[in-house]
């Protein structure tokens, strides 16, 4: 795809592609799943990438990026990408987490289903595949049982620089092996009691050569495979097996991974002289996770964060989890054009947040109807209102809810064939204004409501603002102002009296309370866990603010999750969760209109 920026991954694809590396392959399914055989056969100079989350919280946006870059390369190259649940380790996991990882994907615009076959492959479906691979390591004499404690095969481990030392059961025999592995499948060994190691090199300058734990005894339920097995395989041999027998060509995962590559690459081998495996093995490679400013991404961490309710929950708006970024209003148009424009390398870097904004800023600018909401609101009186116009009397009015497509006030970036809905909405004699629209002593330059001053109100009338009256502590309860007749917006008199400003405005007799949440950046902190600092003491504590605002008609009518630019504030969505249509508004700030972080 040209219009894509190539990067490392691109061209390892291409080059791929172009040798046939991957050509000799036959799609043999995967053991345990009778649905994916009858997958059938698929091209086998295709690519096939995966995204293998572990089911043990919620996805973020850092896992939407490596979202984007899996399911992103398969959608360029004609490829394939599975959704997989890498689920071997059953205390932490629930179907919970299952259920929304699925939705998140859904909802960020990916689609791992083929003909035939519309499940998202799980680790646990290999579980047999995986057990009769630890025999055959333990037969070939690739593998032994050993029954040190945690600690002592902590410190028989060495460190850099200094080589290991072997366990006293390294030297058992195969068939030993076999008998005490079998024990261990069958519920004769306490937890934890022993493990299976792989026999590699115990001086391996790669530590994670030196005989890694394969194999552990643990009796918990599995969300999937119930109470089968007492034995889980540790992630670092699983994974390898889930891409093999999954047929998967290029494994994307995270640079923190870099130095299991080389174990990685042993077990295949082994498996393929076995001939448990077919040649060619998935090749591993490494990209950097994403660090994004003012955020954390590490499931742990924001589970914490829920748990100890410093946030509403999962899907908190100020949650850069995806069902966060979804009730704050994010669009998964603006999460993809993000990925792209982060790119793919090989380095560790921090992005600005304003980077994620200004994706969505430029989504919503076309998209997003206008509306107009009063946050502040002061009470305005137009004082000759009755006397001009009549007692009582509403005045219909109406401005288009998107001004940039065609029939708008202003004309030019508008998406091809979109008309401008029309938002209608009354003036009387009392509106609501922003309270910061009225000085009355103004400051120099102030263009707004003052006494002797003349503003529109947008979308209705010049008015002339005539003072103020106040309440006991000098508080102001009430504009005044007089209504010019003959200045309504699209008449032939509306310049007929020039105006420096024009301000927002809500009518009394049909605005409608609405609560809206104005949210902020949740830590202070630009690296707010960076070097192991206490990410609990940045928190923002004006992460949230609340306020009662009185919004136009059109605003209370939206729908949940429909977005809007509340015009002077910024972009808004009506809340998910706690949006009624018509009786109880409720929105969420998105984003501003301008970039105001680090200022
Ligand atoms: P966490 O540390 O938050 O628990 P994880 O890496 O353990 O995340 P997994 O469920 O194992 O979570 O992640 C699935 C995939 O998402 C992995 O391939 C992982 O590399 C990738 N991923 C996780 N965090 C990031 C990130 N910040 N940037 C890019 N990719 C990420
Ligand atoms: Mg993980
Ligand atoms: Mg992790």
């Amino acid at each position: 795809d040209a219009t894509k920026t190539s990067n490392f991954l691109r061209q390892i694809i291409e080059s791929d592609l172009e040798k046939g590396s991957y050509a000799s392959r036959r799609w043999a399914g995967s053991p345990g799943d009778a649905a994916h055989q009858a997958a059938g056969a698929p091209d086998p100079a295709k690519i096939r990438t995966r995204f293998p989350p572990e089911p043990n919280g919620y996805l973020h946006v850092g896992h939407a990026k490596s979202i984007c870059i899996n399911f992103g390369l398969a959608r360029d190259y004609g490829g394939v990408c599975h959704l997989r649940f890498d689920d071997t380790n059953p205390e932490k996991e629930d179907t919970e987490y299952v259920n929304s990882i699925v939705e998140s994907v859904k909802w960020l615009g990916f689609d791992w289903s083929q003909p035939g076959n519309d499940k998202p492959y799980q680790a646990s479906d290999y579980f047999d595949f995986m057990y009769r691979a630890a025999e055959y390591l333990i037969e070939a004499g690739y593998a032994y049982v050993d029954e040190q404690t945690a600690e002592q095969m902590r410190l028989s481990r060495g460190d850099f620089g200094k080589p290991g030392v072997d366990s006293p059961f390294r030297s058992r025999t195969p068939a030993e092996n076999l008998t005490r592995f079998r024990e261990m499948q069958g519920g004769q060994h306490e937890d934890g009691s022993m493990v299976l190691r792989a026999k590699i090199d115990m001086a391996s300058a790669n530590i994670n050569l030196r005989d890694p734990a394969i194999y552990r005894i643990r009796r918990a339920t599995h969300h999937h495979t119930g109470d089968k097995w007492c034995i889980y395989p540790m992630y670092t041999f699983a994974h390898p097996i889930e891409d093999a027998l999954e047929q998967i060509t290029h494994s994307l995962c995270t640079l923190e991974f870099e130095d299991q590559r080389p174990f990685y690459n042993w077990l295949l081998e082994r498996l393929i002289e076995g001939k448990l495996l077919s040649a060619p093995p998935p090749r591993q490679y490494e990209f950097a996770r994403l660090n994004l400013t003012y955020v954390i991404t590490s499931k742990r961490k924001l589970a914490q964060l829920v748990y100890d309710h410093k946030v509403n929950g999962w899907d908190d708006p100020r949650m850069p989890t995806i069902v966060g970024l979804r009730r704050r209003g994010y669009t998964p148009a603006a999460i993809q054009t993000f990925a792209e424009r982060i790119g793919v390398t090989k380095s560790d870097s921090w992005i600005d947040y304003s980077t994620l904004e200004g994706c969505l800023r430029e989504d919503l600018e076309l998209k997003a109807h206008r509306g107009m909401a009063v946050l502040n609101p002061v009470k305005l009186v137009l004082t000759n209102w009755d006397d001009v116009m009549g007692a009582g009397h509403l005045e219909p009015c109406s401005l288009p809810a998107l001004p940039h497509a065609p029939h708008g006030a202003s004309s030019g970036a508008a998406p091809e064939g979109v008309e401008s809905p029309v938002r209608h909405f009354t003036i009387g004699k009392e509106v609501w204004i922003e309270r910061e629209d009225f000085e009355e002593v103004p400051p120099k330059g102030y263009k707004r409501l003052f006494p002797s001053n003349k503003v529109r109100l947008k979308g209705g009338y010049v008015i002339e603002c005539t003072g103020c009256t106040k309440d006991a502590n000098g508080h102001i309860t009430e504009v005044l102002a007089t209504v010019v007749p003959g200045t309504k917006s699209g008449t032939p008199g509306a310049d007929s009296v020039k105006v420096k400003a024009a301000i927002t405005w809500v009518g009394v007799a049909d605005g409608v309370e609405a609560e809206v949440r104005i949210y902020d950046r949740l830590f202070l902190d630009a690296q707010p866990d960076a070097g192991g600092k206490d990410f609990i003491e940045s928190l923002n504590p004006n992460s949230l603010k609340v306020v009662t605002a009185i919004v136009e008609p059109s605003l209370a009518n939206a729908k949940p999750d429909d977005k809007f630019q509340f015009e002077r504030h910024g972009y808004f969505v009506a809340d998910r969760v706690d949006h009624v249509q018509g009786s109880k508004p409720v929105f969420n700030l998105a984003v501003g209109l301008k970039d105001s972080w680090g200022k």
